[in-house]
């Protein structure tokens, strides 16, 4: 999307109130300012270390907050505990900057109570000092590449990109205090699967003690002084996201080895599946999940969406980078650094006697939740209702009514209402007379994924929040 675009949808988000922020099984279970962070404990249940990942400290480093949110979706620790924090800075996130209020991780020193981000700050620290954290890793991109030496313009002492940073080669700590050793076993094992000779991780020793005054102000050096083992990961800027969030993805998985927490890995670690990966299973779910909207390769605009008159728009969504904000009288939906789509609603008061309706999806009966997405292959036909009646968004054959009890097929319904791009995904609402009731989507997509799953779906729409 053009960056035009981005700021023309941004305008309305300085003048959002507080969001709510209701946190399932693991965040916090407070309400916070909009657009606060969210903590998710992986907690195995088997006795271990526990690790602290912080990613989007500034937001515009995306294969850092890319990398640490895959660890949320696609991860499973199976051992010891692993925390994450995959948007430190979401406001600046979304609107692709470094910092909105100057960079935030150089606040971590001194910071006056006026400041905006005094309670992020104040949150964070807390994180960080708690007893049961016993490491720390900091997620950036960097520009170029570290060397030790100036080898040119992108490769020398002065960039950041391919490193381990650490204030001090040791610290006076229970666990992990040798950070020296820790650091070039994780850039070793790094370097066993580079996937170009040149991308070279090292370690970088900024030696913050002996009078660095930028890198005193840092989250890793508030985490040391607070005799905590801290390590910065850095990627490079030269590289696309997936390629980033392959370097940082490898450096966690060092950081998981030496620290004990065994781990399972739901994809294969490759720039391809990285970029799926990211993209994938990405739903939002709008007031109570009467409305569940798939959001990958979703289309620019959604119209006519039925929100509830007279209330504010609840959601979840099942991904750490997503969040929705106002525009004027209508919604925007991001994911990390990047805007996916409009929501212009249509108010409707809602009819709440009905939860599910029957189909017959290609030959056979189902009953399909509101809320949920059902896989067509050739053809599906949703039952008549006694007091509802069905609209099928750009169903085309005569101006009926109601179009229950018809026979559909992909053809019968016109292409641009999809709410995807490729023209797979259609709207099928239910109303009772002049209140809607709920909706369903039909997926002609064809990939072979049996229906959408309520139950393993539930565990990941942890992240809900209400706007005001
Ligand atoms: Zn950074």
């Amino acid at each position: 999307m053009k960056l035009v675009n981005i700021k023309k949808y941004l305008c309305g988000l300085l003048f959002l109130g507080v969001l709510s922020y209701f946190a399932g099984s693991f965040t916090f279970a407070s309400s916070i300012p909009a657009l606060g962070f969210s903590v998710h404990k992986l907690e195995s249940g088997v006795e271990g270390h526990t690790l602290l990942i912080i990613g989007g400290i500034q937001g515009d480093e995306p294969g850092g907050f890319n990398a640490a949110s895959l660890i949320v979706t696609h991860y499973d620790i199976l051992s010891g505990n692993v925390w994450i924090v995959p948007n430190l800075n979401f406001l600046s996130i979304i609107k692709r900057s470094r910092g909105v209020y100057g960079d935030l991780n150089r606040k971590f020193d001194k910071l006056h109570p006026n400041d905006p981000e005094y309670q992020t700050i104040n949150r964070i620290k807390k994180l960080i000092i708690d007893p049961k954290v016993d490491l720390v890793l900091n997620l950036h991109d960097g520009s170029g590449f570290y060397r030790d030496t100036y080898d040119d313009r992108l490769h020398n002492q002065n960039r950041w990109g391919q490193c381990i940073i650490i204030d001090q080669a040791s610290i006076d700590a229970k666990n992990f205090s040798n950070i020296s050793t820790i650091a070039k076993t994780a850039v070793a094992h790094v370097n066993k699967h580079l996937l170009k000779e040149k991308e070279l991780f090292h370690v970088n020793n900024t030696q913050t003690i002996k009078g660095n005054e930028e890198m005193a102000k840092t989250l890793t050096y508030f985490a040391i002084k607070n005799n905590k083992s801290a390590f910065g990961v850095e990627a490079s800027k030269s590289f696309l996201t997936p390629k980033r969030a392959y370097y940082h993805l490898l450096a966690m998985e060092s950081f998981f080895n030496q620290t004990g927490i065994r781990f399972k890995r739901n994809f294969q670690l490759s720039e391809y599946y990285i970029k799926k990966a990211i993209d994938d299973d990405i739903h939002v779910a709008l007031n109570n999940r009467k409305i569940l909207l798939k959001i990958e390769n979703v289309r620019k605009k959604l119209s006519y969406i039925p929100l509830k008159k007279n209330s504010k728009i609840e959601f979840q969504v099942n991904n750490p980078l997503m969040t929705i904000v106002t525009s004027g009288d209508a919604y925007n939906v991001f994911h990390g650094n990047r805007w996916l789509t409009h929501l212009a609603p249509q108010y409707f008061h809602y009819d709440f006697s009905l939860d599910a309706i029957h189909m017959i999806v290609d030959g056979s009966r189902k009953k399909i939740p509101f809320g949920n997405i059902v896989s067509v292959k050739n053809s599906f036909m949703v039952e008549s209702l006694k007091d509802h009646r069905v609209n099928i968004i750009g169903f085309t054959k005569q101006a009926c009514p109601n179009e229950s009890g018809i026979v559909i097929r992909k053809n019968n319904i016109l292409k641009k209402y999809s709410i995807d791009k490729k023209g797979m995904i259609f709207r099928v609402e239910v109303y009772k007379s002049q209140k809607f009731s709920g909706m369903v989507l039909v997926d002609f997509g064809g990939d072979g994924l049996s229906d959408f799953n309520v139950a393993s779906q539930k565990k990941k729409l942890d992240h809900s929040k209400n706007l005001f």
